[in-house]
């Protein structure tokens, strides 16, 4: 895949956004790496999605951060994309959004408890939930790395989600599911106590989704 292509898919990714109900206004921003070149596309900072073309993501360079040339500024969660990438070698998609479901977890500082087959196939584990940290510096990207298992999202205390995958596609599926399966166990949640899924079954169907599902 050249740069020209990578600038496709993100557009395409961040356009989902809205469509998929990730985010309201301007509420999130997905971002895609090509690990040769050492370069990464992510939205500009407050530009409407649906007026979003390829040409109007923000090229970076992963190792120095710098912007090359472009008219627009990135998003202002670029270090925390770049952060990731820079500590997880087998990503090469970012997406960050405040979805009103999974958000609603953060806001009480909860993980999406193991409780349901899907996210025992998607995720294999809890979707955890870092406590608040600020936005200076670091902080997000090295409380992502320090409560994250193996699971491709987190929830950040009273803030949002992160989700990636090996592309920024994998990352909005991760993203989607993670919405889905919180605004699933927030309805169990008012008929009673979701039962967790011990970790031997949910290994099952982990293994199941992830070696031999699909075509
Ligand atoms: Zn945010």
């Amino acid at each position: 895949m050249d740069l020209a292509e990578l600038r496709e898919e993100v557009c395409r990714v961040n356009r989902m956004l809205p469509v998929t109900r990730l985010v309201t206004m301007h509420s999130g921003n997905a971002s895609g790496l090509d690990r040769e070149r050492g370069r990464l596309v992510i939205k500009p900072s407050g530009v409407d999605y649906d007026a979003l073309v390829p040409a109007d993501l923000v090229e970076v360079d992963l190792e120095t951060g710098e912007v090359i040339e472009s008219r627009l500024r990135p998003s202002v969660d670029l270090p925390h994309h770049l952060y990731l990438y820079r500590n997880m070698p087998e990503v090469g998609g970012v997406i960050h959004t405040h979805s009103n479901y999974a958000t609603a977890f953060a806001a009480v500082g909860k993980p999406v408890p193991l409780c349901l087959t899907a996210i025992a196939d998607q995720f294999g584990a809890e979707i955890p939930c870092v406590p608040y940290v600020d936005n200076i510096g670091d902080h997000i990207g090295e409380a992502i790395l320090q409560y994250r298992n193996r699971s491709p999202a987190v929830l950040l205390g009273s803030h949002g989600t992160f989700a990636w995958g090996e592309s920024a596609t994998d990352a909005l599926k991760a993203a989607v599911m993670t919405e889905d399966v919180a605004k699933t166990v927030l309805l169990a949640m008012q008929l009673g106590q979701p039962a967790d899924i011990p970790p031997d079954e949910a290994e099952k169907w982990y293994d199941r989704y992830h070696n031999r599902y699909g075509q």
